[in-house]
């Protein structure tokens, strides 16, 4: 039922084009996973919009659902395909992030919100990181038999476990889990990142065991194991080496990708002397447009990013040389669409000085269609990329 094939390399780098096969239909590599926080792309596409755009994916936090208690109501529904009518292959994270986003990323602003990478962030908006340091760490507690947090929500507190991140993932009915990770901060040091792998590890071994218990589950989930080791070169090489050594299906990379997007890119290189490149790569959390091309390169099959429909909600539509703000005034008498060459609904059917004013008037249509755009617009320049890897000029 899964599998993935490679089906073309590059010969200039380790970018390569594959195809995973899941119940709920193909999805060619590299690909783009928007986020859907809570089972729907937020910007209010239906499941025709989500195809229209031409992306074959979405992730999902599953830890939303057990933060609303609604594990057991999906679960009655027949999961998420079911409960959302959504019959594209769906991924769900475990719930390690928001350690890190309610825990330490709250506590010095690398949280959701703010830029994971705390140099560049400090760069694009002080404001924003200095209201982002008066927030608390959520996170009661972390040991080696699991977590335990306050609720954004409502704080009540809540307990996730290797076991119980296994248990919530499989009810949802995700194709793609991701086992619990301990996600560290680019300022946590090397002690401490050791001490985060090791129980990562542990966890990874907890989580997979209990997946094993449940019969002909390889048919209907298959496991993403994470790589940690933050910035530390051989923490890195050795949490490569030990999800290697799971049975999972794929790999992603997590945990802390430096202090800026150069730290990053070592990391890569790092892991990429052991990582195994028979199974798929995605790196966690990361998917600006600038970048794709480059870490495709570096072996990258799956990209997950808040960006383009956040991005979407706040007037920005994305654009050939970068984005530009639908709110300016210079686009209220534009009566020509973002793009021209861009065949998606919202190009074919509005102009900007339509779009303008649906933002200024705060009509919902106004962030709707620009996610169908931007959406739209993501996979038009994965699929570019894709082309360049068949014919040979990446
Ligand atoms: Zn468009």
């Amino acid at each position: 039922m899964f599998n993935f094939q490679i089906i073309k390399k590059s010969k200039k780098s380790l970018a390569r084009i594959g195809k995973i096969k899941t119940p709920h239909g193909e999805i060619i590599t590299p690909a783009f996973l928007p986020v859907a926080t809570l089972g729907v792309i937020k910007g209010g596409l239906t499941f025709n919009e989500f195809l229209s755009t031409g992306v074959q994916a979405q992730i999902t936090n599953s830890f939303h659902f057990l933060d609303l208690d609604y594990i057991d109501v999906i679960f009655k529904a027949g999961g998420l395909h079911k409960f959302f009518n959504f019959s594209k292959p769906i991924f769900t994270d475990s719930g390690g992030f928001q350690i890190f986003s309610l825990g330490r990323g709250n506590e010095f602003g690398l949280g959701k919100i703010a830029s994971i990478f705390p140099e560049e962030q400090k760069k694009k908006s002080k404001n924003q990181l200095k209201s982002l340091q008066k927030r608390n760490n959520l996170i009661k507690k972390i040991s080696e038999e699991g977590v335990w947090f306050l609720s954004p929500r409502n704080g009540r507190l809540i307990d996730l476990t290797p076991e119980k991140a296994f248990d919530v993932q499989n009810k949802l009915g995700a194709d793609f889990i991701y086992v619990l990770d301990v996600c560290g901060t680019p300022l946590d040091d090397y002690f401490l990142t050791q001490k985060e792998l090791e129980i990562s590890h542990q966890w990874f071994n907890r989580f997979i065991a209990q997946y094993k218990k449940i019969k002909n589950i390889e048919n209907k989930q298959q496991i993403f194991g994470i790589i940690q080791g933050g910035l530390f070169d051989d923490l890195r090489l050795k949490s490569a080496e030990f999800v290697n050594n799971l049975d999972v299906f794929g790999i992603a990379i997590g945990g802390a990708l430096g202090k800026n997007k150069k730290d990053m890119f070592k990391i890569l290189k790092v892991i990429n002397k052991k990582i195994d490149f028979n199974r798929p790569h995605h790196l966690l959390g990361i998917g600006s447009l600038s970048d794709l091309e480059n870490l495709i390169k570096q072996g990258i099959d799956l990209f997950d990013c808040v960006l383009p429909t956040r991005m979407a909600r706040h007037g920005m539509a994305l654009i050939k040389r970068g984005f530009i703000d639908i709110v300016r005034k210079k686009y209220q008498k534009k009566f020509e669409p973002i793009d021209k060459d861009c065949d998606c609904f919202t190009c074919k059917n509005y102009n900007l000085a339509q779009i303008y004013f649906l933002f200024k008037a705060k009509e919902l249509l106004a962030g709707h269609l620009l996610t169908i755009h931007n959406l739209y617009f993501f996979e038009k320049v994965l699929q570019n990329i894709r082309n360049k890897i068949l014919s040979n000029k990446i």
